[in-house]
């Protein structure tokens, strides 16, 4: 990647405006870095400081969120919304409860949410909310009083033609359950507050599944650029939450294998490959028991469990000779040795379906191998889709069949490859992913945001 002056002017000014949030100086960095290519040939955009508004969140919401425990004890935790840019549609984003959350980390998520969601071809803004609270080892007591403690607040903030939060790492089925249900006590209003809803008050079908699925469409779409499928291609996964769950899933339709999964404190190889049996006891260990990764080994005496060793600069779940890699866990957690690591070991397709796990440096690898390299804000955006589904559903009082949402999502998933594609081309940058999805998302908030005026 070349800087330009503008770009180096405006990371200058972006880091000393918001000292100590390193991943959302990353993720602007890389944007920026296309936009570039934008501005030579709009210098309208320029003279509107159409990215320096882009940068600023329209609003950031920061409160207190006490509650107590079984024990009766008193806890204070910090709960966070950010809404970044409203130009194209109410805001749109999940919640994150982990301990890591702070105010950069959602910055980073809210601003790539933007972009992502303008890619969906669906009416949605960017936001991103969420708290340190961490829902590990709390009892589902525990986890519904705080989440009733936030939802009192942001209940103020939140709304179906406002902002729409959905689930995110912490966030499942359980959490937006009460989340939903405090809201609606509140407010005395039954509406589309949230997606990721329960089937039976508003859910829509495939939303579970939809972030993993999309990330595998959007392989399939890469290798079709190659005239290959995903059949017999062997797969590192990581992570093994709601992603991961259903990368593996969707993988497992398509006839390819998946080797890998991981939680934080390490992660199983099993060369035979997760089968749906496996998978089965993969989601009922991690939905229902809240069980570590480590048990799967335990059971199937085929693979090997790993620690994570902090000592160790790489991961080693990336070390593994493969084609596919799916990272589903966190941001950054493919460092520029891992990165390394996967392209020697053989992998040219990586579809990302969490957010940001790539580092800078690794990017770079990917894109100067010329691999099919799927950056996040085009490879997971089929999960806020299908939240974008669940609305209009919601909007419309209906239900969509399975098949038809899934339709809906593999036609998106589609039209965001072949935007991609040819934004790249267009740009003259053919088969650069990156530069096609930071260019097509921007475009249409940014022309968006032209036509409203100083706002
Ligand atoms: P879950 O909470 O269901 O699962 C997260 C998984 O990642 C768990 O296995 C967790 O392990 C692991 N993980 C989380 N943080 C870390 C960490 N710091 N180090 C190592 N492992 C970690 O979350 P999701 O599956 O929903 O989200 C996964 C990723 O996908 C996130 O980046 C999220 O932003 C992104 N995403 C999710 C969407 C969705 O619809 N859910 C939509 C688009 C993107 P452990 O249990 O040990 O913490």
């Amino acid at each position: 990647m070349t800087t330009s002056s503008f770009v180096r002017d405006l990371m200058a000014e972006l880091k000393a405006k918001n000292p100590a949030e390193p991943e959302f100086h990353q993720a602007v960095q890389e944007v920026v870095e296309s936009l570039d290519l934008v501005l030579e040939r709009r210098p309208e955009y320029r003279s509107a400081r159409i990215i320096e508004r882009m940068v600023e969140p329209e609003r950031v919401v920061m409160f207190r969120v006490p509650w107590q425990d079984d024990q009766g004890r008193v806890h204070i935790n910090r709960g966070f919304r950010v809404q970044m840019n409203s130009a194209i549609g109410p805001y749109k984003g999940g919640l994150r409860f982990h301990p890591s959350v702070n105010l950069g980390i959602l910055k980073f998520l809210a601003f790539e949410q933007v972009l992502k969601n303008s890619l969906t071809t669906l009416p949605m803004g960017g936001g991103k909310g969420g708290s340190d609270f961490d829902p590990k080892g709390k009892s589902d007591n525990e986890v519904m009083h705080f989440c009733q403690g936030f939802m009192t607040e942001l209940c103020r903030h939140v709304g179906p033609d406002t902002d729409v939060p959905a689930g995110d790492i912490g966030v499942g089925g359980r959490e937006i359950g009460f989340l939903f249900g405090q809201y609606k006590r509140l407010r005395n209003e039954f509406s589309g507050v949230l997606t990721g809803k329960g089937l039976n008050w508003g859910g829509s079908l495939i939303r579970p599944e939809a972030t993993g699925y999309g990330a595998v469409y959007f392989a399939a779409e890469m290798l079709a650029t190659r005239r290959e499928t995903l059949e017999g291609k062997v797969c590192l996964v990581s992570g093994s939450g709601n992603v991961a769950q259903y990368t593996v899933e969707k993988l497992l339709q398509f006839g390819a294998r998946p080797v890998t999964l991981s939680d934080s404190d390490g992660y199983i190889y099993d060369e035979a490959g997760i089968t749906t049996d496996k998978l089965q006891f993969v989601m009922e260990l991690k939905n229902i028991r809240r069980g570590r990764i480590r048990e799967y080994a335990d059971k199937y005496k085929g693979a090997v469990y790993t620690p994570v060793d902090p000592r160790r600069e790489d991961h080693p779940i990336w070390t593994h000779k493969a084609q596919c890699a799916f990272p589903s866990a966190t941001q950054n957690e493919i460092g520029a040795k891992d990165a390394a690591n996967l392209l020697s070991n053989g992998v040219y397709v990586v579809s990302e379906g969490a957010n940001m796990p790539t580092v800078l440096d690794g990017v770079c690898q990917f894109l100067d191998a010329k691999i099919l390299y799927g950056p996040a804000k085009a490879a997971n955006a089929g999960g806020v889709a299908t939240s974008g589904l669940e609305m209009t559903q919601n909007s419309m009082r209906i239900s969509w069949s399975r098949e038809e949402v899934d339709d809906r999502l593999h036609t998106i998933m589609k039209a965001i490859h072949r935007t991609c594609n040819e934004t790249a081309e267009a740009f003259g940058t053919p088969g650069n992913y990156v530069n096609g999805a930071n260019i097509g998302g921007f475009l249409k908030v940014a022309d968006a945001m032209m036509d409203q005026g100083l706002v």
